[in-house]
């Protein structure tokens, strides 16, 4: 087991309601021959030191026949979701190590044909009008765009507005990352409703199951949630309160609860979309494999990056993401890219 961290430099500090970062620590795992990752975030009260004594913790277990994955997975800690990166690091190592094991392209395993066009959304960050203008005539070719908003909603409005003038009638989606009261949301949405954007992404902070059952009586938009779908426990919660759930391997612990979320959102009668966070190719890779089972994608965290170390997954100049055919979650250390190991 080798166990690597990595800095990742973002091309412009990434703003959302909660604060701005330009810089955002990894850590990439190779578990005999697997590649995985963790994405630690404050927000979820990890840190880089307590997941990477999590990933340690775990390894430490006897996860039994690693072909046998989600049977390996189950074995580490049920319950709570903290470091649930942790999780996700190993759980996506397995899958890419028995997929490779097999010569397979892991999302062939899965079973389910990609679309002939899966794109995913592009995201805009909260900064000054001018800069989030900016940024937005600088994805021009991107098909979707995902605007972060939820810091003041004046300049929510002022925003959207100016940008639905600039894209014409480009898909746009919203993620107000809990930054909304419910007065406030429903302001806000009624004015997204008139911009025909397409659905709103966490309006609420995160816990306001009853205040999403009023907003979702009187929205016109489609409202779904990311910072209260963490793992398929929250998902009968949500019936009544929500039209659709973003799923990350991040907060779920990786690709065997993903897809029990995928399944679960579905026969509730939820609407899918895949989300990331900032990563690097691996988690984005890892995620774009369960691309044919979601509704929406959103998996650019790696196009957010100046210096992604691997290659993997395809996203091409509109957002358009490719499968390969390169066995495991497709994802190479690119050349000349040496990586620190990380230390206990
Ligand atoms: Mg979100």
């Amino acid at each position: 087991m080798n166990l690597y961290t990595y800095c990742l430099n973002l091309i412009d500090p990434f703003g959302i309601s909660r604060g701005t970062r330009s810089q955002v620590e990894i850590l990439l795992l190779n578990f005999d021959g697997g590649w995985g990752e963790a994405a630690p975030l404050a927000y979820y009260r990890e840190t880089v030191e307590s997941v990477t004594a999590k990933i340690h913790e775990f390894l430490a277990l006897d996860l039994g026949d690693l072909d046998l994955v989600e049977s390996a997975t189950d074995r580490l800690e049920p319950g709570t979701p903290v470091n649930q990166s942790a999780k996700a690091a190993i759980d996506i190592a397995l899958h890419d190590r028995y997929a490779r094991r097999l010569g397979k392209p892991l999302w062939r395993l899965l079973g389910k044909a990609p679309r002939s066009e899966m794109y995913s959304s592009f995201t805009i960050g909260i900064d000054t009008i001018d800069v989030m203008l900016q940024k937005v005539e600088k994805a021009k070719d991107y098909a979707i765009l995902k605007v972060k908003l939820g810091k003041d909603l004046e300049q929510d409005i002022v925003v959207m507005r100016e940008i639905r003038a600039a894209v014409g009638d480009k898909t746009i989606r919203v993620d107000a990352n809990g930054g909304w009261t419910l007065d406030q949301a429903g302001r806000a949405i009624k004015v997204l409703a008139d911009l025909g954007v397409e659905y709103v992404e966490q309006p609420l902070v995160q816990g306001s199951i009853m205040e999403l059952r009023q907003l979702k009586r009187m929205s016109p938009l489609p409202i779904f949630v990311d910072e209260d779908s963490i793992v398929s426990q929250d998902l009968p919660l949500l019936i009544g309160a929500v039209d659709g759930v973003n799923i990350k391997l991040m907060k779920s612990g990786g690709l065997s609860e993903a897809r029990r979320m995928v399944a679960l959102a579905h026969g509730l009668g939820f609407k899918t979309m895949l989300g990331c966070m900032i990563e690097t190719s691996v988690g984005i890779s890892a995620a774009a494999q369960l691309a044919p089972f979601v509704d929406y994608l959103d998996l650019d965290g790696n196009a957010l990056c100046s210096n992604d170390p691997f290659d993997g997954v395809r996203m091409d100049e509109k957002g358009r993401i490719r499968l390969s055919e390169r066995p495991g979650i497709g994802v190479e250390l690119k050349k000349d890219v040496v990586l620190t190991p990380r230390e206990c």
